[in-house]
């Protein structure tokens, strides 16, 4: 079958550089994580490509991913950061997944697969700082860690937090973040056992706060060459891996006054030349963008033209020339101009990891670099 002509290219030597770039800055164990299909890079061949790079591990948020991964053998180390779903316990633990332990309670139900299992559970404490999302509050966590500690069939190789601030640099929020957690890992001093590893940096963190970096960082979007926050400065060289990229399908000329798409909401002022691109919100292309987002075409740049149906959109294209299969750059460059994602999102009023996330299994995913020049 001959594909659609919009697809997302995933470059993974792009990835390779962030990855070396991320290391060189903070000198620890980098676990790499790859949620959310990778956002939306596709799990499998990120995953693959992140391991032969010789990432120390990698994250995902459920069960489900770190399977997925199994499946596909992938042997590293892998923490599932979702709070448990009780009765998924012995999955995780049958599938060689760690477990992110975020209560008391949950310490029990994962201790009661591990036992029922007969196998050992590899977890990592989580602790809540200031997300107040999953995790034990930091302070009242000295219960909790004891516990943990004295169990049978919990082996403790990690505690962590989640910092709710860390892509602005001028939040106090990080500071009294790190403060909370330095006094939560200090349980393990008081009981006089070894720490386990202490990871507390997302990509804000790894960007912009030494002080989280300790035993091992957790960045996901900067690994594909994405800024956190489009506003923040770029204090890291980092490549972006994905281009989103199809074809020219249709041309027209629409007189003056005629309005474009659904709505009748956009209308030239006078005749025009528009085209139309086959990709819409159905795979992921936020509405939003209607007559407010652009493309390059031929290394121009160029407004869309009334709002974005599901399954393509509209280019005004004023009085320059486009042939059908013309190739249209929605991220990444053509030319010597380039669309970044974190410019996507600010015309789409959201973050950048939404507009990753966002774009679906309709669109094919094809690779280049690392050792694997293959679609999926
Ligand atoms: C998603 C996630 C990360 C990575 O976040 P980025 O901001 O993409 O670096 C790290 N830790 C946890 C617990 C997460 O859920």
């Amino acid at each position: 079958m001959t594909q659609r002509p919009t697809r997302i290219l995933v470059d993974l030597d792009a990835i390779t550089h962030n990855l070396g770039a991320i290391r060189k800055r903070v000198g620890v164990p980098v676990m790499g994580i790859v949620k959310a299909e990778a956002y939306g890079h596709g799990l499998v061949p990120v995953a693959r490509h992140m391991q032969a790079q010789g990432v120390d591990q990698l994250g995902v948020a459920f069960l489900e991913e770190g399977i997925a991964l199994r499946e596909a053998g992938i042997h590293l180390p892998i923490l599932v950061l979702g709070g448990i779903f009780g009765p998924q316990a012995a999955e995780l633990i049958a599938n060689d997944l760690e477990v992110t332990v975020s209560s008391l309670d949950k310490l029990r139900q994962v201790e009661a697969a591990a036992q029922s299992l007969g196998r050992k559970a590899t977890v990592h404490l989580k602790v809540d700082t200031g997300m107040e999302r999953i995790g034990v509050h930091s302070y009242s966590c000295g219960p909790f860690i004891e516990a943990a500690v004295a169990s049978q069939w919990c082996t403790v190789k990690g505690i962590y937090s989640h910092l709710a601030c860390a892509d602005d640099p001028a939040s106090p929020m990080t500071a009294a973040q790190v403060e909370r957690f330095a006094e939560a890992c200090s349980h393990f001093d008081r009981l006089g056992v070894p720490m386990p590893l202490r990871h507390l940096a997302n990509s804000g963190g790894v960007l912009h706060f030494p002080e989280t970096w300790l035993d091992m960082v957790r960045p996901g979007i900067v690994l594909y060459g994405v800024l956190p926050d489009p506003d923040s400065e770029r204090t890291l060289d980092l490549r972006p891996a994905m281009s989103v990229v199809s074809q020219v399908v249709y041309f027209k000329v629409v007189r003056a006054g005629r309005p474009v798409s659904y709505g009748a909401t956009w209308a030239p002022d006078t005749d025009t030349r528009v085209v139309t691109v086959p990709i819409g919100y159905g795979d992921g292309w936020p509405r939003s963008l209607s007559s407010c987002g652009q493309v390059l075409i031929h290394g121009r740049r160029y407004p869309v033209a009334g709002r974005i149906c599901m399954d393509q959109f509209m280019v005004d294209i004023g009085g320059d020339s486009a042939w059908n299969e013309d190739e249209v750059v929605l991220v990444g460059a053509s030319g010597g101009d380039a669309i970044r994602v974190e410019e996507v999102a600010r015309a789409a009023g959201t973050i950048p990891y939404e507009i990753l996330t966002r774009l679906n299994a309709r669109i094919p995913r094809s690779y280049c670099g690392g050792d694997s020049p293959t679609g999926v």
